[in-house]
């Protein structure tokens, strides 16, 4: 199948991967990055699918939960894991030993853990990131006093390792806001680090690369990113999720209904935000294409079934004329979409799952 046979399935709604055309993008992520290590953020789109595509182009996989560690260790049984997260049961914590790098995020977790086990500690540092979409500050990661506490009592434990400082701190971000953000991390925490006896610090400076739902085309600048990472002198690692996953999948689903109510026209979809959650968290409207209409635009809004004002895809944005039975394909949702949507809400149909292969 390729993308211009998906108006005609025989059942909508749809998923559909571009598993070729992820391939190429986080290969291209990877070529952009040099020696700075590239793990994909699972919790972006942990379809197993999407695990094996993304797996040979990227150096390890983060994980935020035991769940998503083993559906990933099943999935792919010898890749390299970060393990992350805030609020880490003992059960999670156990489940750790092994993994290549566990983040903790307080000195109480540090307690809880038995190891063996080589640590990143999880900074919550005060910088600023003018033009973030999202700050991650509050409960996650550790304060310096915190953090001091955490190395000290590292130092007298024999089963642990202090390996270095992880920050995500922002999302976002473009490329010279993200850079910045990046040397201000490591001014701080190579040399705090060194004073705490790691030879060889290393940096996980998180995710959080813009991906701009205005414009599906535009991409985040990885050339300049990756060229400007090489001047900071210690050894890096990244765990992006959305700007690797997002552009490659869609949902597409039929329409049901059209009507003018009060002067303003729905077009009603099979399905809804409960299967593609994305344009409500994040308050925009999908990028979408009418795969079976064309021809002059009026505006519409684009609703799915369920009972609720906020199941809405997209508000007053230009379409063709639309009947019962036109295809239109929502881009950009290979992220934080069918895995973040509550799905038993109202209890239709799940959408059908295909992948190009
Ligand atoms: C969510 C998350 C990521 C991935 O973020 P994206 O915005 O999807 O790139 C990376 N690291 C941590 C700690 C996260 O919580």
């Amino acid at each position: 199948m390729n993308l211009d046979d998906v108006r005609d399935l025989d059942r909508f709604p749809a998923y559909v991967y571009d598993l070729p055309g992820l391939e190429t993008h986080v290969e291209s992520i990877r070529a952009a990055l040099g020696r700075t290590e590239l793990f994909y953020a699972a919790k972006a789109n942990p379809d197993a699918e999407i695990l094996r595509a993304v797996a040979p182009h990227v150096d390890g996989i983060e994980v935020s939960s035991g769940g998503e560690l083993a559906h990933v260790r099943e999935t792919l049984p010898d890749i390299r894991l970060a393990f992350g997260g805030p609020g880490k049961s003992d059960e999670e914590l156990a489940l750790a030993t092994g993994v290549d790098r566990l983040h903790v995020e307080s000195p109480r977790e540090l307690d809880r853990l038995r190891g063996p086990a080589d640590v990143l500690l999880r900074a919550n540092l005060p910088l600023h990131a003018p033009g973030a979409a999202l700050t991650m500050s509050g409960p996650f990661g550790m304060d310096e006093d915190a953090l001091e506490e955490c190395a000290r009592r590292i130092t007298g434990n024999p089963h642990i390792t202090l390996r270095g400082v992880h920050a995500h701190l922002a999302s976002g971000l473009d490329a010279p806001a993200m850079l910045d953000l990046a040397h201000r991390i490591a001014e701080w925490a190579i040399p705090w680090l060194k004073t705490h006896g790691v030879d060889d610090p290393e940096l996980n400076i998180g995710g959080g690369m813009a991906v701009d739902y205005t414009s599906p085309e535009s991409r985040f600048d990885w050339r300049a990113y990756g060229a400007g990472l090489a001047d900071i002198p210690t050894r890096l690692r990244i765990e992006p999720g959305r700007s690797m996953t997002a552009y490659h999948g869609w949902y597409v689903t039929d329409v049901l209904d059209v009507k003018t109510t009060r002067g303003e026209t729905y077009v009603i979809l099979r399905g809804g935000t409960h299967h593609l959650r994305t344009p409500v968290t994040k308050g925009h409207d999908q990028p979408f294409k009418a795969l079976t209409a064309n021809g002059p635009e009026s505006p519409a809004t684009l609703v799915g079934q369920l009972c609720t004002p906020k199941d809405v895809f997209a508000r007053d944005v230009p379409v063709p004329s639309l009947r019962p039975g036109d295809v239109i394909a929502f881009a950009m949702a290979g992220a934080y979409a069918w895995n973040i949507s509550h799905h038993d809400f109202l209890m239709h149909p799940e959408p059908a799952f295909h992948y190009i292969r």
